[in-house]
C-alpha cells in the first residue's frame, strides 16, 4: 500500500531518530504488521514525536493507539517469550525516562487488522494480567505464525531470527514466515528504498531463509 506523503514525512522524522521503530511504524501504518509498541527501550524522542503526530496519522491511516504501564516482570506470562526480543529487553532494562511519567509504554495498531478487543488483551498481558491466550494474542498482534508460535512453546523451532521477521521461525522454509518477510520486504522497498539494509537487521541471516 502507498501511504500519503504526509504519513512519510512523519515517518522519516521518527526512522531519523530511532530507525528500527520508525520502520515498525511504517509496516503497521501500510497494513503489513497488526501492531507495535514504543518500549521503554525506544528513544524518548522517537516517542514524544509519535505522540505528537500520532493524531494526525489516525486521520490519515486506519492506525490507533493505547498507553499503558509496562510492568517489568511481564515477560515471564510468554510461554514463547523466547521468540521475540522481549526477555532480552526486560533483562537490559535501562528506563530512558526522564520521569516516571514519561515511562509509560505506548502501543499503536492497525484497526483494519486488530481489533480493539485483542489490542485491550495485548495491553493487559504488557500491564501483568495472566491468560492461557496470550501466548496467540501476542502472536497474532506482533504477526507471528501459528506454526512458529508451536514450535517454540513445544522447544522445535529454530532459536535463530531470520531476516526481515523478528521472530524465530518454525522450520527454515516456514511458508508463512516468508510470506511475512516477504510482505516487509516490499513494503519498505515501495516507500523507503534506501532503508532496505536497515529491515535487514530485524533477524540475523540464516541461510536457507530467504
Ligand atoms: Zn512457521
Amino acid at each position: 500500500m502507498e501511504l500519503p506523503k504526509k504519513v512519510l514525512s512523519i515517518i522519516r522524522e521518527i526512522i531519523n531518530e530511532a530507525p528500527r521503530n520508525g520502520l515498525e511504524l511504517l509496516l503497521v501504518c501500510a497494513g503489513a504488521k497488526p501492531g507495535d509498541i514504543f518500549d521503554f527501550l525506544s528513544p524518548l524522542k522517537a516517542r514524544k514525536l509519535f505522540v505528537k503526530y500520532v493524531e494526525e496519522l489516525k486521520t490519515q491511516v486506519p492506525i490507533d493507539y493505547m498507553f499503558y504501564e509496562r510492568r517489568t516482570d511481564a515477560s515471564n506470562l510468554l510461554n514463547f517469550s523466547e521468540l521475540a526480543h522481549i526477555n532480552e529487553m526486560i533483562k537490559d532494562y535501562v528506563c530512558y525516562c526522564e520521569s516516571e511519567q514519561e515511562c509509560g509504554q505506548i502501543m499503536y495498531y492497525n484497526t483494519l487488522i486488530v481489533s480493539q478487543e485483542l489490542a485491550l488483551k495485548v495491553k493487559a498481558l504488557f500491564e501483568g494480567k495472566a491468560s492461557k491466550d496470550y501466548d496467540y494474542c501476542v502472536g497474532v498482534f506482533y504477526v507471528y505464525p501459528r506454526c512458529c508460535i508451536n514450535a517454540n512453546i513445544n522447544g522445535s523451532g529454530m532459536k535463530k531470527f531470520c531476516p526481515y521477521t523478528e521472530h524465530f521461525w518454525c522450520t527454515p522454509n516456514c511458508k508463512e514466515s516468508k510470506k511475512i518477510a516477504l510482505k516487509f520486504k516490499n513494503t519498505v522497498k515501495e516507500n523507503f528504498p534506501e532503508y532496505m539494509d536497515l529491515l535487514k537487521t530485524f533477524g540475523r541471516p540464516v541461510k536457507t531463509c530467504l
